[in-house]
C-alpha cells in the first residue's frame, strides 16, 4: 500500500506541485509515495506541468484506511472528507494552523514562509537529496505563484532564497519573466464560464461556526472584469443560497496595481465592512495593497467574526 500524497480540494499550483515534490522525495528515501489531487488543475497549474513534462497527479478523494500526506492545508474543510479514517503521517504547509488531527504521530512541516513549495526544497535539503531540474522548475513555479512572483506580503528571505537556488537547479535564467509568463494565462480569463471563475481559487472557512467562502483571481490588469461584474456577482449569490453561506466573498486582484477589488454577497455587509474599516455602500470595495487572502484577509474576517 503506497503513501498517498496531495493537497488541498481546489488543487493551486502549490498543492499539486509540493505533491510531485514531495511523492519524489519519499520515493527517493525508499517510501513507496504517489502523488494525487482532490479535483481538477487550473491554467495555471496546467501551462507548469506542460513546461516542465508532468503528468498531471492521478485524482483521488477518498483515503479511508490509507497513509496520507497533507500538503499546502491543515483545514479539514480542505483535506479529503474522511480524513479522519485515513492514516496521516505528515503535513507540510504555510497557513494558520487548521482543525486537522491524528490519531497517530506525525511528520509536520509548518513555516510560516509564502509557499509549501520554499518548506518542500528544505526538507530535499534536511535529507540530503538532490532536486531534479523538472522537479525544480515546478516547485519554482508554485513559490512565483503563491508570492505573486514575491510582491506578496507572506513572501519571506526563505521564499527568494529557494527560487533562487531553485532557478538554478532548473537552469532557469529569468524567473520573473517565467512568473509574468504565469500570469498572464492566468489573466486570459476570456470564454471561461462564470462559475469556473468563481471557484478557480475558491475556499470555505469556518469562522466561529460560520460558513464563509472565499475565492480569488489574480490577473495583471483588472479591466478583464469590467464586463463580468454583475454575472460574477450573480453567480456569487447562487453560490450563497446553494451551500448555506453566510457571506460569498471574490477578490479580483491586480497584481501589478498591488490591491483587490472585493466583491461581496453576504448576509451582513456591515460586517464584512468592519474586517476592513470600510463601509461597503454597493456590492465592492477596493482593498488597496491587499494581495494575500492568507494573511490580508482571512484573518481580519475571522476577528470580526469571533467578536
Ligand atoms: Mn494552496
Ligand atoms: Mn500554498
Amino acid at each position: 500500500m503506497p503513501l498517498y500524497v496531495t493537497g488541498h480540494k481546489i488543487p493551486d499550483s502549490d498543492s499539486i506541485c509540493s505533491a510531485i515534490a514531495v511523492a519524489y522525495l519519499k520515493n527517493q528515501l525508499g517510501i513507496e509515495a504517489v502523488a494525487c489531487k482532490q479535483g481538477d488543475i487550473n491554467p495555471e497549474t496546467r501551462f507548469i506541468l506542460e513546461r516542465f513534462n508532468f503528468e498531471e497527479p492521478m485524482t483521488k478523494i477518498s483515503y479511508a484506511g490509507e497513509e496520507l500526506f497533507i500538503t499546502d492545508t491543515t483545514d479539514l474543510a480542505l483535506c479529503p472528507d474522511d480524513v479522519l479514517e485515513a492514516k496521516v503521517v505528515g503535513v507540510v504547509d504555510h497557513h494558520k494552523l487548521g482543525d486537522l488531527t491524528t490519531t497517530t504521530p506525525l511528520e509536520g512541516w509548518i513555516r510560516p514562509v509564502g509557499c509549501s513549495n520554499t518548506i518542500v526544497k528544505q526538507m530535499f535539503d534536511f535529507y540530503g537529496v538532490e532536486i531534479p531540474k523538472d522537479i525544480a522548475g515546478i516547485m519554482l513555479c508554485a513559490i512565483l505563484s503563491d508570492t505573486v512572483i514575491f510582491k506578496s506580503p507572506t513572501c519571506t528571505k526563505e521564499d527568494t532564497k529557494a527560487v533562487k537556488e531553485l532557478a538554478k537547479i532548473a537552469g532557469i535564467e529569468d524567473p520573473k519573466a517565467l512568473g509574468m509568463e504565469m500570469f498572464m494565462i492566468k489573466s486570459a480569463v476570456e470564454g471561461t464560464p462564470i462559475r469556473d471563475l468563481v471557484m478557480r481559487d475558491f475556499k470555505d472557512f469556518n469562522m466561529s461556526g460560520t460558513k464563509v467562502g472565499i475565492g480569488q483571481l489574480e490577473v495583471v490588469d483588472l479591466s478583464v472584469f469590467d464586463d463580468k461584474k454583475e454575472a460574477l456577482l450573480e453567480d456569487m449569490r447562487a453560490l450563497k443560497e446553494e451551500g448555506g453561506r453566510h457571506s460569498v466573498l471574490l477578490l479580483l486582484t491586480d497584481i501589478m496595481k498591488e490591491g483587490s477589488e472585493l466583491l461581496v454577497v453576504s448576509d451582513d455587509k456591515a460586517k464584512i465592512g468592519k474586517a476592513f474599516g470600510k463601509e461597503i455602500s454597493g456590492e465592492s470595495v477596493w482593498l488597496e495593497g491587499v494581495l494575500s487572502r492568507k494573511k490580508q484577509v482571512v484573518p481580519f474576517l475571522e476577528d470580526v467574526f469571533r467578536a
